[in-house]
């Protein structure tokens, strides 16, 4: 069973998602960390952010890896654990556009479809519904207010001892709903069959448990 979870940037899908995994016992495919990786693994080499046939190659040459250990999700590419560098300000300001690129999903979709093949996975992005496993037997929007991401996505930083304005983190977030939602590939959408959840004033715990139960009544 697939269960597939996307919206747009802090909604808490991450939570979320890694939750309901670990409620039902299957693993977790973070595909925003999958283009992060290869983001930073583009800063890092040189290679342009606007150059998609150039990252797409990137991508191809050294596959982002996701291993599940008792400390949580890690993420490597080209052997290194880029776990705690990927969530970085300069990655996040220029995921967008690496993800925007064609060739760039083409090869990241075949790598999603290979990890989620066999077995029951939880996978959340901006496209598993509507394109990586449109056959998903639970498929969730998960949304909430601009203000109330920024809310929780500061308050995040705040608890990791960054220094941040709340109003950049709130323009932050507009310009990346705008950017996923109107690229030509694959954009931001509610997949078909998809249910919404706004989880605007609802707690992580409520959410959590609406899904596990989507999940279970449709395993049956
Ligand atoms: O979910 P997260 O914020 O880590 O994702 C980072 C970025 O990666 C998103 O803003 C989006 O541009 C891109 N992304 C995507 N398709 C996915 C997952 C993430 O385009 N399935």
């Amino acid at each position: 069973m697939i269960v597939a979870i996307d919206g747009p940037a802090g909604a808490g899908k991450s939570t979320v998602a890694r939750a309901v995994a670990d409620a039902m016992g299957v693993g977790y495919v973070d595909t925003g960390a999958m283009y992060r990786a290869l983001t930073l693994l583009a800063m890092r080499t040189g290679v342009d952010v606007s150059d998609g046939p150039a990252l797409a190659e990137l991508a191809r040459e050294h596959p982002v890896t996701l291993e599940h250990g008792r400390a949580g999700l890690r993420v490597f590419i080209a052997g290194d654990d880029v776990t705690m560098a990927i969530r970085e300000a300069d990655v996040t300001a220029n995921v967008s556009e690496v993800a925007a690129h064609p060739d760039v999903r083409a090869e990241m979709v075949a790598r999603q479809r290979d990890i989620m093949g066999a077995g029951d996975w939880v996978s959340d992005g901006r496209d598993i519904g509507s394109v990586v496993c449109p056959d998903a037997e639970v498929k969730v929007f998960l949304t909430a207010s601009v203000d109330e991401r920024a809310r929780r996505r500061h308050a995040e930083l705040v608890a990791r001892g960054e220094q941040v304005d709340l109003r950049a983190i709130r323009d932050d977030v507009e310009r990346r709903d705008h950017a996923d939602s109107s690229r030509a590939a694959s954009p931001l959408v509610v997949a078909d069959g998809a249910e919404i959840v706004d989880t605007t004033g609802m707690g992580i715990d409520e959410v959590v448990a609406r899904i596990a139960g989507m999940a279970q009544e449709a395993r049956g």
